[in-house]
Parts: structure tokens; C-alpha cells; sequence
């Protein structure tokens, strides 16, 4: 596998190739709590992370899978919908990445975006999923004892697109995320 410095030069290299250099600079990273999801972009901070155990694994993936991501973050750049929608797909034909993710136009209605939100302890690494940004700030449930605690406070990621292992892209909605209250 890649180390976090080639993940760098791959993304600069793919950026180069494949979006004229369009997307903004991205950290790419390794997060070794992911156990289904195989990717994950997010976009506020920007940054792309990678399952560690999956590409171990299938090596042969990661590259298709980084790519994904950084479909989302070109079109993202460029305001549009960075969901999966159409023009998403015609960009994966065009980098052959069509029959790999056949399943997609099925997977996710195809106006929808994928945003969403993730809540985020750095003390912990607990991690909520949620769809709406919250209203108010919020504690981490693990490591805070009172109601609302600043220093555990959950930092908000927002989050354009998760990939599970299998490929398929994962629905909006919760559950599948790590924390279990907050
Ligand atoms: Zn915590
Ligand atoms: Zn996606």
C-alpha cells in the first residue's frame, strides 16, 4: 500500500490527469477505524480518507476508489451537485470507471445529494452520522460527565460521500456510524 506521502503525490498525479488540476488541495489519509467503509470524503475540512484494512486487502481498488472520491470533490469545486447524479456517472464512463460501479444509479436517487454531517470527538475518535447540521453545540457522550462539556466539544465534518467495502455507496441515513449516543 501507498504511505500517506504517496497517497499525496497519487492525488496531485490523478488531479493532474484526469480533472486539469481543478480540485483544491486535499489531505489524503489513512483512518484505521473504518471497518465497512472503504472511503469517505469530506469537504469541510477537505479531506479524503482511505480504509487501511480494505486496501490491504484489495490494493487493486484503491486507486478506482480515490478516484470516486475525487469526482465528488471536482464537482464540488466547480458548484454543482457533488452528489451522484448524472453528471457524476458521465465522468466515471469517462474515466472507465462505469462498469466497476454499475450499481450506483440504483443505489442513490439521483438528484440526492450526499451530504451529511459527522460529529466528531478528537479525544475519543467517536464519530455520530448525522443528517443535519446540529443546532447547537454538542459534548462528546464518552468523555464528557456533564450535560454539555466545551472541552469534549464534537467538532462537525461535513461530509460529501461514504463508500462501503462492497462498492456500494451507502444511504444517507444513520446507524452504521461508530458512536453510539452523544
Ligand atoms: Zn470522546
Ligand atoms: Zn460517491
Amino acid at each position: 500500500m501507498p504511505d500517506p506521502s504517496e497517497l499525496q503525490m497519487l492525488f496531485a498525479q490523478l488531479n493532474n490527469e484526469h480533472f486539469g488540476g481543478e480540485i483544491p488541495a486535499h489531505r489524503i489519509a489513512y483512518n484505521a477505524r473504518f471497518s465497512n467503509l472503504a472511503g469517505r470524503i469530506t469537504y469541510k475540512p477537505p479531506l479524503i480518507e482511505l480504509s487501511p484494512k480494505h486496501f490491504e486487502r484489495h490494493p487493486e481498488a484503491l486507486r478506482e476508489t480515490l478516484l470516486h472520491e475525487m469526482i465528488h470533490a471536482w464537482l464540488f469545486a466547480r458548484g454543482e451537485n457533488p452528489g451522484h447524479t448524472v453528471r457524476f456517472k458521465r465522468k466515471m464512463d469517462e474515466l472507465g470507471l462505469g462498469s466497476i460501479y454499475h450499481e450506483l444509479g440504483s443505489a442513490v436517487p439521483r438528484r440526492e445529494s450526499a451530504r451529511r454531517f459527522i460529529l466528531r470527538c478528537d479525544r475519543c475518535t467517536l464519530e455520530v452520522l448525522r443528517k443535519r447540521r446540529p443546532g447547537v453545540q454538542v459534548s462528546c457522550g464518552r468523555c464528557s460527565r456533564k450535560q454539555f462539556d466545551p472541552r469534549y466539544r464534537l467538532r462537525v465534518l461535513e461530509v460529501l460521500d461514504t463508500r462501503d467495502v462492497s462498492g456500494e455507496v451507502r444511504a444517507a441515513h444513520g446507524g452504521r456510524s461508530s458512536g453510539r449516543s452523544v
